[in-house]
């Protein structure tokens, strides 16, 4: 791997997750694959190491909104299991509407115990019917004196049911369009918010993935965030800055199945060798480093531009996610071909690689969308 020029603290950041998933993530993760119990055990470990500070200003209890560092944290955590690493990062995903948009009084209310991981944070914005299609949403909020009063379903949400702290996406506005959704936060057992439906998920199992359910819920007025109408800007904001650890994530899930699959490669023996001796493999070994490190500088420059406070990250986001997410796919399912028959079972750890990696490819937007952004950003740029 390339040294990418980090920094003291990050080095250490690195080590930190490095160790808690070596120590604390990989000898539970079949575990919480097989029960899909939400991992609290590993969740207070992450949380006494401060990494939930990452991303949470230092004025309100964290180290510093740091992308570079949010991804190097996911990276290391997602080596040793993709589902557990995401209860951390979606906590991230939720949060970011409150660091971007919340103002001085809601993140005095609620920064500082996510930033020490006390509470968990998620974010709701798909809907049964309206998935990539966002702005089709149908649930409502309705202002009536100091509260807006919100009905409707979301689905899909990640930490849904273990978080406490929601950022939600409603219609304040249907007859605005894309202008009329706003964002609030709200707080798990505020009356008329319940959790419906639990998933039964093919990867990513250790992560919980609920239905909320908004029937005449009462949110105070004062947990808007920035404006009416400004839904759609918080969630396009917040996932310019979520993205990279989207692409942390697969990253790291690719990472641990190459090494893995060399591990395996080296302990197995056919036609009177190892399997590593012979080319074919090899060759497999060199196209999966080769494009994790591709798809490495490709993260980390993106994290890196965040941080600068660069404009317009929308389409370097979804390169991110795009290019590091295909990867790992294609890098787990090489490193289970590497397994032969074995790799197939679930006595071997490499199967969940697999299944865990193929969610980056579609949450916070699938890569058919990401191409859409990518896309409609080279037109705009090249008409300049
Ligand atoms: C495990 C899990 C966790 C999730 N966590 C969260 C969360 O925390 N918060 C949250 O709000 N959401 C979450 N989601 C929702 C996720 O972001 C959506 O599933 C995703 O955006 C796709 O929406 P959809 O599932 O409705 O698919 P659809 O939008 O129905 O798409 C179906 C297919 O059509 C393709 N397609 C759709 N439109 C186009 C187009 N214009 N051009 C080309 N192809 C297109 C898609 O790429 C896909 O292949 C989660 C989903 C999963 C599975």
């Amino acid at each position: 791997m390339l040294n990418y020029l980090l920094t003291d603290e990050q080095k250490m950041i690195k080590d930190l997750a490095h160790k808690i998933a070596e120590e604390k993530i990989r000898p539970v993760a079949a575990k919480y694959d097989k029960t899909e119990e939400f991992p609290w055990e590993v969740i207070k470990v992450i949380a006494a190491s401060d990494l939930f500070g990452l991303f949470i200003p230092e004025e309100y209890g964290g180290m510093s909104v740091n992308v570079m560092n949010l991804c190097l944290a996911t990276e290391e955590l997602s080596r040793a299991c993709g589902g557990i690493a995401v209860c951390y990062a979606a906590s991230a995903l939720g949060t970011f509407p409150i660091v971007l948009f919340g103002n001085d009084a809601q993140k005095k209310k609620y920064l500082p115990d996510l930033a020490k991981g006390k509470k968990l944070a998620a974010f709701g914005l798909t809907e049964p019917e309206a998935g990539s299609d966002a702005g089709s949403i149908k649930t409502t909020a309705r202002k009536e004196g100091n509260y807006y009063i919100l009905n409707g379903t979301k689905h899909f949400i990640t930490n849904g049911g273990d978080a406490e702290t929601y950022t939600v996406v409603a219609m304040t506005d249907k007859n605005k369009g894309a202008r009329g959704a706003s964002a609030f936060i709200v707080e798990k057992g505020t009356k008329g918010f319940t959790f419906g439906k639990k998933e039964d998920k093919l990867g990513i199992r250790a992560s919980s993935t609920m239905e909320l359910v908004f029937n005449d819920c009462k949110v105070p007025a004062e947990n808007l965030l920035a404006k009416e109408g400004m839904g759609f800007i918080v969630t396009m904001r917040t996932f310019d800055m979520s993205r990279p650890g989207v692409a942390a994530q697969a990253l790291g899930i690719a990472q641990g199945a190459l090494e893995l699959a060399v591990k395996y490669s080296r302990q197995r023996h056919q036609f009177g060798k190892p399997i590593s001796s012979f080319q074919g493999i090899q060759w497999m070994f060199a196209d999966m480093a080769t494009e994790i490190e591709a798809a490495r500088a490709l993260v980390y420059s993106c994290a890196r531009a965040v941080d600068a406070g660069e404009k317009d990250i929308g389409a370097a986001s979804a390169m991110a996610k795009l290019f590091a997410s295909d990867v790992s796919f294609k890098v787990c399912d090489m490193a289970l071909q590497i397994h032969g028959g074995y790799g197939y079972m679930k006595d071997y750890p490499i199967e969940k690689y697999l299944r865990d990696a193929k969610i980056t490819q579609i949450y916070e937007g699938t890569n058919q969308i990401q191409r859409n952004i990518i896309g409609l950003q080279m037109i705009k740029d090249l008409a300049k």
